[in-house]
């Protein structure tokens, strides 16, 4: 599932896989229409999240180089381990592309469905590996409910987006080697 962004970083095209995609992930409301012309921010929650992409856009435009960044993009009954692609296309324009390494069924993770009520309390969510931060320390989201004792409350607390320090170094890593797609 591909997309490409303008100099400005509107988004400029879709693949139908990635509207399929955001289709059974249950955000109806994205058809082609509705996603092109719009600020790709507008689909990129918390500010050290987009700020990662930035630099790696940076990179891609100035200096044409390509990246590779695992990530994962959970839904609340499976795990996906996946890459996101950073390519140079020229004029300013920058391909991206998610490609699905595998999936893992898991027992349905209520902190990531978003039909689920939430509390005012806030948690913390890594935007690229899907752990969280109950405390001090970083935990699948499982354990975290676990850890917070969350398992039978109706509402569940707000998931706030920002990044672990391990997703943090490896993506700095990844831009600073400028690596190979
Ligand atoms: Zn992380």
């Amino acid at each position: 599932m591909q997309y490409r962004i303008d100099s400005a970083d509107r988004i400029e095209a879709v693949s139908s896989a990635w509207l399929e995609f955001a289709l059974a992930n249950g955000t109806s409301e994205l058809t082609r229409e509705r996603v092109i012309g719009r600020p790709l921010w507008d689909f990129i929650a918390g500010a050290d999240t987009r700020h990662l992409y930035e630099l790696m856009f940076h990179r891609a435009r100035h200096d044409g180089v390509s990246f590779v960044v695992p990530f994962r993009c959970d839904a609340p009954t499976v795990r996906r381990f996946m890459e996101l692609v950073v390519h140079p296309a020229g004029g300013g324009s920058i391909d991206l592309e998610g490609r699905l390494i595998r999936g893992e069924a898991r027992e349905r993770a209520r902190l990531l469905d978003p039909a689920v009520p939430r509390t005012n309390d806030s948690l913390m969510i890594c935007s690229w590996c899907k752990q969280v931060r109950p405390d001090k320390t970083w935990m699948d989201a499982e354990v975290g409910i676990a850890t917070m004792k969350l398992f039978s409350v109706p509402r569940l607390p707000q998931l706030t987006h920002g990044i672990c320090p391990v997703c943090a170094d490896r993506v700095n890593k990844e831009i600073d080697a400028g690596g190979a797609a």
